[in-house]
């Protein structure tokens, strides 16, 4: 082993790196450790120096895959790489460790084993916190959706029979009763027909994931050549004209994406200005992504409402002005974020107003 001035210069060394190391012997006797060793395991150099590893902190490196690790280092040639050890130490608690070793041949004198001890407790410990906060997030989303979709599936049944009756009852009674029963029945008709859209929309947008097809190559052409003849007679009673740029195939859950070309389309069209509504859709490559864009002349839309209109049931205007209930763009973005994409909106009050998806490439 090193004595006098090259003793120094390498226990300098030593010292200078971040990362705790030992300096062993073939018989595995401790030769050399640095500060950060002494810091990070809190040992005293008394304590370590020419102890058998395994005997270090009464007997706390003791660890058998260490001694896995060291018995190939020793037999062989090749270095061992990111091995990774966890230990319950008694003073500083459960370290995560991932080791490093390799035997090394001096010019002159006996071979000598360098490990490297990286303590990447800290680091677990926040990937962990981090998959743990994953689940919980995945599992309360899990349960929202099936929420969703059990509360708004079994209102339909009650729903259709409050609806029908209602119906019947208007059909019935209508002129026969008094003007006030005849508007308070009209009344609970248009309630429940509001109730049984809501309701539906909710449906739709549970349904996102429990129906969620297989992502197969799609054609936006053919994708928005459809959601444009589905909005035929909106096109035609807003006089509305819908152009595009050549737009590629992606890889898709067709129906979603059909949806999502024909919702965007909708409201462009529904929060027109007062002159026919012009809608442009184009699609830009981003190194491994597609920009798509659907671009209106409509009212536009003021800042401060940009992320609130992608939440369900918001909305910036009262049912008499224009119909609809917010869940169009809740649900386009649970498409697109299902699709591993983003969905945000350019707008002001009164200029027109520019939704902006992304698709991989
Ligand atoms: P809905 O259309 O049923 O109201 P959406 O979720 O589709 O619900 O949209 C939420 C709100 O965002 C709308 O009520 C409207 O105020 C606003 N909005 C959506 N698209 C546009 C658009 N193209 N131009 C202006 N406002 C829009």
């Amino acid at each position: 082993m090193l004595s006098g001035a090259p003793q120094i210069l390498a226990q300098t060394i030593l010292d200078t790196l971040r990362e705790p190391l030992l300096v062993l012997d073939v018989a595995l006797r401790v030769k050399m450790a640095n500060r950060p060793f002494y810091r990070t395991f809190r040992v005293k150099p008394e304590e370590t120096e020419n102890k058998l590893i395994y005997e270090l902190g009464d007997g706390q490196w003791n660890i058998p895959k260490l001694r896995v690790l060291l018995e190939e280092v020793c037999s062989g040639d090749m270095p061992v790489e990111d091995f990774e050890v966890e230990r319950d130490f008694a003073d500083i608690g459960r370290r995560f460790m991932v080791l490093n070793a390799r035997r090394i041949q001096p010019e002159t004198g006996p071979p000598m084993i360098l490990l490297a001890i990286e303590d990447i407790s800290e680091r677990k410990a926040v990937e962990r916190a981090l998959q743990i906060h994953e689940k919980e997030l995945e599992r309360s989303n899990a349960d929202l959706e099936q929420f969703a979709y059990v509360a708004s599936h079994d209102l339909q049944e009650p729903l259709r029979m409050i609806t029908s009756f209602t119906q019947l009852l208007a059909k019935r009674y209508e002129g026969k009763l008094d003007s006030d029963a005849d508007e308070f029945i009209a009344y609970i008709v248009a309630g429940a027909t509001r109730m049984h859209r809501l309701i539906n929309d909710l449906l739709a947008y549970a349904r996102l994931d429990s129906r969620a097809a297989e992502f197969v190559p799609t054609d936006c052409e053919a994708i928005l050549a459809d959601a444009v003849s589905n909005l035929g007679s909106t096109i035609e009673e807003n006089g509305a004209k819908v152009t595009h740029d050549p737009l590629p195939t992606v890889m898709a859950d067709r129906d979603q994406l059909s949806r999502l070309f024909q919702n965007l389309l909708s409201n462009a069209i529904k929060f027109r200005a007062a002159g026919p509504p012009v809608v442009h859709v184009s699609a830009r490559r981003n190194e491994n992504e597609w920009l798509f864009s659907v671009r209106d002349d409509g009212i536009g839309i003021d800042p401060e409402h940009f992320e609130r209109i992608f939440l369900i049931f918001q909305r910036l205007h009262g049912k008499s002005e224009y119909s609809g209930m917010g869940v169009g763009l809740a649900i386009c973005k649970k498409i697109v974020e299902r699709h591993g994409g983003k969905i945000w909106v350019e707008s002001q009050a009164g200029k027109g107003s520019t939704f902006y998806f992304t698709m991989a490439a």
